[in-house]
């Protein structure tokens, strides 16, 4: 089924980040970790991530925006308040996980975000940790947010602002090795397909089991 709602809502949460909130229509149902098709006009629909809970009257989505690529995100970038966007049925990508390591880069952070404010509700999240990835510090966005709900076990990477605080570069194993305080733990992976390729290959060989890297659906 294909529904069609007016955007509520649009806010900037970084120089290429945006919140758009449309109101959840009669008897859609989700659950955190799922992703619907956005149709914009004169663009082919592509894939975006619900950030928040399934309870409550609207769905919300945050997304990075590439305004060089002349395609959807720029479309979307451009979308005023009562405007109307097309989305399909909801599909899933990822699902909680209790003790997980949430390894994510940019905005493949998004399927996370409405699954670690479900376990921070259920009281599940104490025992998580997240490893988030940025190019740069004003790519980074709800950083407010994280660093309340995960407090130290938020890690926040900066991977190519030499002179940030938290500059490393790309995570590698070294880094992995250090941050990750148990083997047994699954390890939630995404960003773009070469951090996934990456991550993957990286998990495995300081001796991550394959059954516990989760790529996501
Ligand atoms: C399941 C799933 C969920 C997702 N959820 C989210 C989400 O919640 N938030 C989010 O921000 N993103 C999400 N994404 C990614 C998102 O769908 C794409 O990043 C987005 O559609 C790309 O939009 P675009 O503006 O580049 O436009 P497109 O219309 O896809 O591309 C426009 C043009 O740019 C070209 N192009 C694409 N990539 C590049 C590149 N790297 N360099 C040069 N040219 C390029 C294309 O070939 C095309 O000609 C998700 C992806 C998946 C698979």
């Amino acid at each position: 089924m294909q529904y069609n709602e007016k955007v509520k809502t649009i806010n900037w949460l970084a120089h290429n980040v945006i919140q758009l909130e449309v109101p959840k229509p009669e008897g859609f149902k989700f659950s955190v970790g799922d992703a619907v098709e956005i149709k914009v006009a004169g663009q082919d629909p592509g894939p975006f991530t619900i950030t928040n809970l399934p309870n409550g009257d609207k769905l919300e989505f945050v997304i990075r925006i590439y305004p060089e690529h002349h395609g959807k995100t720029e479309a979307i970038s451009k979308l005023k308040v009562g405007e109307e966007i097309g989305f399909t049925e909801p599909f899933n990508t990822f699902q909680p996980q209790k003790r997980a390591i949430f390894l994510t880069g940019g905005t493949g952070i998004t399927p996370f975000i409405a699954i670690m404010r479900q376990m921070q509700k259920e009281g599940t999240l104490a025992d998580c940790h997240l490893f988030f990835s940025n190019k740069t510090r004003k790519d980074l966005f709800l950083e407010e947010e994280l660093s309340d709900m995960l407090g130290d076990h938020f890690h926040n990477i900066i991977a190519e602002e030499r002179d940030d605080p938290d500059y490393y570069g790309n995570i590698d194993e070294a880094w992995l090795k250090n941050h990750i305080d148990d083997l047994s733990r699954p390890v939630l992976v995404c960003g773009p397909p070469a951090f996934n390729k990456a991550m993957a290959k990286a998990l495995k060989s300081i001796g991550v089991k394959e059954g516990l890297i989760d790529l996501g659906s």
